[in-house]
């Protein structure tokens, strides 16, 4: 069943400075994306999930960056000097309507949209439930005499689970756990405080990807694995614009000779917008008209080239590079055989590549369609990225 209103909390509160290098470790970047901006992203393009509200150190809370603030359904608050301290601040600014709230370590970005589900089923069938992972290995119990460990027993591992996050929690039963949090019970999760709170939780099966990122070595191992899934991204641009009477045909910044030209709010450049709607596809980082809407007075009478340039650097800012691009241009009149190279030349230029990476082709459509009655031209492009 789904509840009405489900609130997602990101406890980010720590400085976690553990990991080295005097950043927050939830501002470590894994392929150009931080720690923390694909721990939230997981919370906040889950369909299940009403809003986000992120709980970070002061110096960070007051100068949040653009993605978070940009990024919808999403809040800020002032994280405290304990993890339940963080996650009490958020639950106080929840929502009215929020039912359900699951709770998520700001260290653990590889949680899988099925278990954020399992975890708000469960919270709703039970009234709080935690992802948690089985022990393979025997567990024991020690005793430690100054230097010496020495085990006093073996601990049945059918009753161990290793508790992950989210952890998922009705509206009420959270408010208890905080409140006994405030009281001055001392937890690591917000789990052990409704324990002790008296109200049941409950298990669902975590994921063995889902891991925290605490050490170093967490980091690189996250990194290669991450590098490992990622070797290559493909992306498809597609564009049209009418053909009218005293207008100029540019073509990847190249203005070509003709009778009619490309009418719209830029300068019209099939070959520029196709190909930067591939690179921006490529990186699943949306669409042209996203990040240089029409409305914006910035980009009127913008030159396409400047945008395409701009893409790249988003590209380049995501974590990865241009591998090639290949544009196809679908227009019947002027033939565009003699402008290949010119074309050719300026897409490469403002792709920062070589030009041999860079292909163009010119195609008519054999007089079918308003692209065939010379009324339109069109572009198809297709961008191949790689890790950077
Ligand atoms: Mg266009």
């Amino acid at each position: 069943m789904q509840p009405s209103h489900v609130s997602a909390i990101i406890a980010a509160g720590g400085s976690g400075r553990r990991v080295g290098a005097g950043t927050p470790k939830q501002m470590l970047e894994i392929s150009g994306r931080t720690i923390l901006q694909r721990t939230v992203e997981a919370f906040a393009s889950h369909p299940r999930i009403h809003d986000v509200i992120v709980a970070l150190p002061a110096d960070l809370a007051g100068r949040p960056y653009p993605w978070l603030l940009e990024s919808p359904n999403t809040r800020v608050v002032t994280g405290g000097a304990r993890r339940q301290d963080s996650v009490a601040a958020g639950f106080d600014v929840a929502r009215s309507e929020t039912e359900v709230i699951l709770v998520h370590d700001a260290a653990r970005p590889f949680v899988s949209a099925d278990l954020i589900d399992r975890c708000i089923d469960a919270a709703v069938a039970h009234g709080a439930a935690i992802a948690a992972l089985p022990v393979s290995d025997t567990v024991k119990r020690v005793i430690t005499h100054g230097d010496r460990r020495v085990i006093s027993g073996t601990i049945a591992r059918d009753s161990i689970f290793l508790a992950q996050t989210p952890q998922g929690f009705r509206r009420d039963v959270l408010a208890r756990a905080v409140a006994l949090g405030r009281a001055g019970a001392d937890a690591t999760d917000e789990a052990s405080l409704a324990e002790r709170a008296g109200d049941p939780v409950h298990i669902v099966e975590g994921n063995i990807d889902n891991v925290k990122i605490t050490t170093a070595d967490d980091l690189e191992r996250a990194r290669q694995r991450h590098a490992s899934a990622d070797t290559g991204r493909i992306g498809t641009g597609y564009d049209l614009h009418r053909l009218v009477e005293g207008r100029a045909l540019i073509l990847a910044g190249v203005n070509i000779p003709a009778d009619k030209g490309a009418l719209g709010h830029s300068d019209a450049d099939v070959v520029c917008h196709s190909a930067t709607d591939a690179l921006l596809g490529a990186a699943c980082l949306g669409d042209i008209g996203r990040h240089f809407p029409d409305t914006d007075p910035r980009w009127k009478d913008a030159s396409s080239i400047d945008l395409l340039r701009q893409s790249v650097s988003f590209v380049r800012d995501a974590g990865y590079e241009v591998v090639n691009v290949d544009v196809v241009v679908v227009l019947e009149r002027p033939k565009i055989a003699p402008h290949l190279g010119g074309i050719r030349q300026n897409l490469a230029a403002a792709l920062g590549i070589e030009v041999e990476r860079v292909s163009i082709k010119g195609k008519t459509n054999e007089g079918v369609d308003a692209v065939g009655r010379g009324e339109a031209v069109a572009a198809h492009a297709v961008a191949l990225l790689r890790q950077s």
